[in-house]
């Protein structure tokens, strides 16, 4: 039986959810002191917030069964990320939730500024009866370049088609396909595009590409009498640029729900008097409907529910990836990643220093969209796995897939990631790890057979399943070292599953990695390296696959 603690007032939908299941008990206790949480949370396997609720790393600490956070809205500010992704506990959040409330928000400061329907209902509620003064614009036949084309872009492309708009869209991290299902011309060009508009609306998340994308210069390439609409977020726009431009009559006006600081203030740029006529401004309530609050709070149950049973769930926030939406391929991928890290681990004899993970050909196709700037863990499933396999070697399976990129950061390690073409295989990972003067450089690949491969090691050329347990070497390239190795093995008791050897040229040097049906230890790999005359020999034990944590 699950314990679940609900710590805010949440919508009931959530709630009666819980209840129903037969797994779970759930208690919601509302108004905990800091103190009085720090106490409780020791008995619960999972925690339902919102944002009322603080979660320091010392709570966290305290919380020895927690598995899941669900916070049932979207900011996850009160959460001390980076202490639970160490402590192995799931955060989730419910951004879908409020989807359709941004969406119908956005229609709502758009129509609102187009019709100056606040300004009007001053005049009219302070007695006047100013028609004329009131006079508006049309959403239809007029273009509409939505910036950001994800799930709120998407639903107010649909509706902008229904009020009859030409619609526009820029987004580089989403196939042409979406757009044209939507009947919307994607474009590539962003300047280009705020040149034909006359409605601009975004609706991209806040990374370091997005913050302050509408700035003097994107404002001067806008359409003279454009309108712009920002429900996404207040660090988006460049204000005191916003400003200047409404002032010029460049932008005959915008629209905005959220601010770069908030609450923002009688003194926000927006808000001086001379510009009250052609500005719109909702105190970031965009989520704020009923219907988005059941929802998320729907949401946020169903998806702790599922976390909890090791069931498919969605909106993990501090999982580096989620293994469930991997495909098989992928996953194969990944398992190859970790075990690159296990043999630069066991191979490399000094500390890693820097780990330098490289995705080849159709891998480097599948790059990662734009990391959010407070993402816990900005790096690829495989950087991830590598460096997970990397650590685990000599800290124990323990550490997680989640915890990895933050442990290796904490000790100093600089990660690298790129993405590069393959002249071999169709898709390869090469990790690089170094660590003082030495290197290890291993390569591998998924075959069309779903196997995952080893091919090279250092320059070597060879290919082996990285699987059970292995011996790999380099040796002198001379006449009677395989024999002897198998000598030494065969005395030892130990049967050589597979064999494979890789030469560089003129090196006068080779290297191998022999698959072993049992443990070799310590006293044979020491007879195995005077008998052959090794430069050096490493037993590896490849973890089970297992599950991802
Ligand atoms: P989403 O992740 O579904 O979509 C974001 C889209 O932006 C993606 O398609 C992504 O590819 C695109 N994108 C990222 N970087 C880009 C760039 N540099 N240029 C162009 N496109 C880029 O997110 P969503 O749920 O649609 O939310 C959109 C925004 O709305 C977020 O910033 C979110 O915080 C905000 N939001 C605000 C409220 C509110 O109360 N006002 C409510 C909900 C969401």
């Amino acid at each position: 039986m699950w314990k679940i603690l609900i710590t805010d007032v949440i919508d009931a939908m959530g709630i009666e959810l819980l209840q129903q299941a037969r797994d779970v008990a759930v208690e919601q206790r509302l108004h905990l002191s800091a103190e009085e949480l720090r106490e409780a949370i020791g008995g619960y396997d999972a925690l339902i917030t919102r944002s009322g609720t603080p979660l320091d790393a010392g709570t966290l600490h305290r919380a020895k069964r927690l598995k899941v956070v669900a916070r049932a809205g979207v900011g996850v500010d009160n959460i001390d990320l980076v202490a639970a992704s160490k402590l192995g506990i799931v955060v989730l959040n419910a951004p879908t939730g409020n989807t359709l409330a941004a969406t119908e928000l956005t229609f709502a400061d758009t129509l609102a500024l187009l019709r100056k329907v606040p300004q009007a209902s001053r005049s009219v509620m302070e007695g006047k009866w100013e028609r004329k003064a009131y006079v508006g614009i049309q959403l239809y036949g007029k273009t509409l370049l939505i910036v950001g084309l994800g799930r709120i872009g998407s639903n107010v492309a649909r509706r902008a088609k229904a009020f009859g708009m030409q619609v526009l869209a820029y987004d580089p991290y989403i196939a042409a396909e979406k757009a044209e299902h939507l009947s919307v011309e994607l474009v590539d060009d962003l300047h280009g595009a705020l040149a034909l508009a006359d409605v601009v609306t975004l609706h991209v998340p806040l990374t370091g590409e997005t913050r302050c994308m509408v700035d003097e210069v994107a404002l001067k390439a806008m359409k003279e009498g454009a309108y712009l609409v920002n429900c996404a977020r207040g660090p988006l726009l460049d204000e005191p640029a916003c400003a200047a431009a409404l002032r010029r009559g460049h932008l005959a006006g915008i629209a905005t729900d959220v601010y770069a600081s908030e609450p923002p203030g009688t003194d926000h740029p927006l808000f001086s008097e001379d510009l009250l006529d052609r500005v719109v401004a909702t105190p970031h309530i965009g989520a704020n409907t009923r219907e988005a609050q059941s929802e998320v709070s729907r949401i946020a149950a169903a998806n702790l529910l599922a976390a909890l049973r090791g069931s498919y769930y969605e909106h993990a926030v501090n999982l580096p990836f989620m293994h469930q939406q991997l495909d098989h391929t992928e996953k194969q991928y990944l398992a190859l990643a970790r075990k690159i890290g296990n043999v630069a681990a066991t191979v490399l004899r000094m500390p890693p220093e820097t780990v330098k993970v490289t995705h080849r050909g159709t891998l480097s196709r599948k790059r990662n969209g734009p990391v959010p700037f407070d993402a816990p863990c900005p790096y690829s499933p495989y950087t991830t796995g590598t460096l997970k396999g990397l650590l685990e070697i000599h800290q124990g399976p323990e550490v997680s897939y989640m915890g990895a990129p933050l442990l290796a950061e904490e000790r100093g390690i600089q990660i690298e990631e790129s993405w590069a073409d393959s002249t071999t295989y169709l898709s390869m990972i090469e990790g690089c790890v170094a660590g003082g003067r030495d290197e290890v450089r291993i390569s591998g690949t998924v075959t069309e057979d779903r196997r995952q491969r080893i091919v090279q090691i250092n320059g070597y050329w060879l290919e082996f399943i990285p699987e059970g347990t292995l011996l790999i070497f380099q040796n002198h390239d001379r006449p009677g070292v395989i024999g002897t190795i198998g000598t030494v093995l065969g005395d030892a008791g130990i049967n050589i599953a597979n064999f494979a050897l890789g030469r560089k040229n003129g090196s006068g040097l080779a290297l191998g990695a022999v698959q072993v049906d049992s443990a070799i230890g310590g006293a044979t790999l020491d007879r195995l390296q005077e008998a052959a005359d090794l430069l050096w020999a490493v037993e590896i034990h490849f973890p089970d696959e297992g599950a991802v944590s």
